[in-house]
């Protein structure tokens, strides 16, 4: 893993990417949608074309020279995604559809079976739905209580309240690791000692993570990892699950079908190898392998370079925008947070700030960013969120900033 501390080359690096070009109405594109999805450079694009130009064919089951070609990439793939993220090899690796899938993919082989009345399972008030809404509603299926770590006043994680949260009845602690509406980075090693202290799994969501830092699962020494390949340059339709394999191998099948059968006949099976056992039915074969060179894009332009950039930006953006005594940015202090910002300008709604934004070609999200339950800890029904990627700049920001002075103006 790459822990070069140089800046990015960010006008080369916006070669790869020619949506970056793209224009509305003779304005260029500013895309600051970076936590919902980033964009694909060239590389990863083409890793896509050559798969349907060279060697599409189904994986596992063929003999034929394509069907070993795509085999043999796909297999790769899981073991360049592993490395990314500092797990062992494919046995560690199951690709999904994305965190969202990783999660429900856990909720439901080992939280159904393992869950029950008595046990907690211990989430923190920010986190996405994608968490919060799955181990919901498996502890109402199992009758297990779910409990929610506060946040405090500045939007760091009451670490006292989850000392007295984390206890024998704790089952799984499941928390997001840099959160995609305050940016805050979660001491989730702090975290996974807690849970292990007390015979308990720990889950870390990496959706907005594992893009942009370097991220180590044994450093971390969680039990589960979660991240999605569309927020870190790779295709939509392509995620992973890390999973300790001694766990991964106790754990019954999420899906059933092809691929993940060793032994089949009319009254029983048996189940493949790790991952294998995980990935029922064909693949996504292409978005696999992208997946894995998205890796190799990442890491050549360095996980700390990348972290660096995004917090200057983030902090920049933060100060600017505060300049304003109307905007309120949420989250903790300028230099210590992940790369976004969420904010509302007093008396203009999110969506109308975000359609403001957009007739000056600037792309922000506007809404709840899938944390509803922490919108109203903040005491807001939504907000808008710039979110910033390896590809923004500073000048950038300068656009973000003058198009909220538009709003403030038209709506002053
Ligand atoms: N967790 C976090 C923190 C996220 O930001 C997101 C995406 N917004 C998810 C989970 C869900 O990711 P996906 O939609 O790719 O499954």
């Amino acid at each position: 893993m790459s822990q070069q501390t140089e800046p990015l080359d960010v006008e080369g690096l916006r070669e790869d990417f020619p949506i970056l070009q793209r224009e509305f109405d003779g304005t260029q594109l500013v895309y600051l949608d970076n936590a919902a999805t980033t964009q694909s450079p060239r590389q990863v694009v083409e890793t896509i074309t050559d798969y349907y130009y060279e060697y599409n064919a189904n994986v596992h089951r063929g003999i034929h020279q394509l069907s070993q070609e795509a085999s043999v990439a796909y297999e790769d793939a899981h073991d360049r995604v592993a490395e990314f993220v500092g797990a062992d090899g494919r046995e560690e690796l199951v690709f999904t559809k994305g965190t969202t899938e990783s999660m429900n993919l856990v909720a439901y082989a080992w939280g159904l079976e393992e869950l029950g009345p008595g046990d907690e399972v211990v989430l923190t008030e920010m986190e996405h739905h994608s968490s919060l809404v799955t181990w919901q509603q498996i502890c109402k299926r199992t009758g297990a209580e779910c409990k929610y770590i506060p946040i405090t006043d500045d939007g760091y994680l009451d670490m006292e309240a989850a000392e007295d949260m984390i206890t024998d009845d704790t089952e799984m602690v499941s928390a997001v690791h840099v959160s995609n509406t305050l940016g805050t980075v979660n001491p989730v090693s702090d975290l996974a000692d807690l849970a292990h202290d007390h015979d308990a799994y720990m889950f870390v969501d990496a959706a907005q993570s594992v893009p942009n830092r370097p991220v180590d699962v044994k450093e971390i020494d969680a039990d589960f990892l979660a991240f999605s390949g569309h927020k870190m340059c790779g295709p939509t339709g392509i995620g992973a699950l890390y999973g300790k394999e001694h766990i991964l191998e106790e754990m019954e099948p999420y899906l059933y079908g092809g691929e993940m059968i060793l032994k089949v006949t009319y009254e029983d099976a048996t189940w493949n190898e790790l991952p294998w056992k995980y990935e029922a039915g064909t693949p996504p074969i292409s978005q696999g392998i992208a997946f894995a060179e998205a890796c190799d894009y990442l890491d050549e332009i360095g996980l700390e370079n990348i972290r660096r950039h995004e917090a200057e930006l983030a902090e920049y953006a933060y100060e600017q925008l505060t300049q304003y005594d109307d905007v309120e940015v949420y989250g903790p202090p300028a230099d210590d947070r992940g790369g976004l910002v969420a904010f509302n300008l007093e008396d203009v709604h999110a969506h109308d700030l975000s359609s403001i934004l957009n007739d000056s070609a600037v792309a922000i999200r506007a809404g709840d960013h899938c944390t509803q339950p922490l919108h109203d800890v903040l005491g807001a029904t939504a907000s808008a969120r710039a979110s910033f990627y390896l590809y923004n700049t500073k000048d950038e920001v300068d656009r973000l900033v003058e198009a909220v002075d538009d709003a403030r103006q038209l709506f002053a």
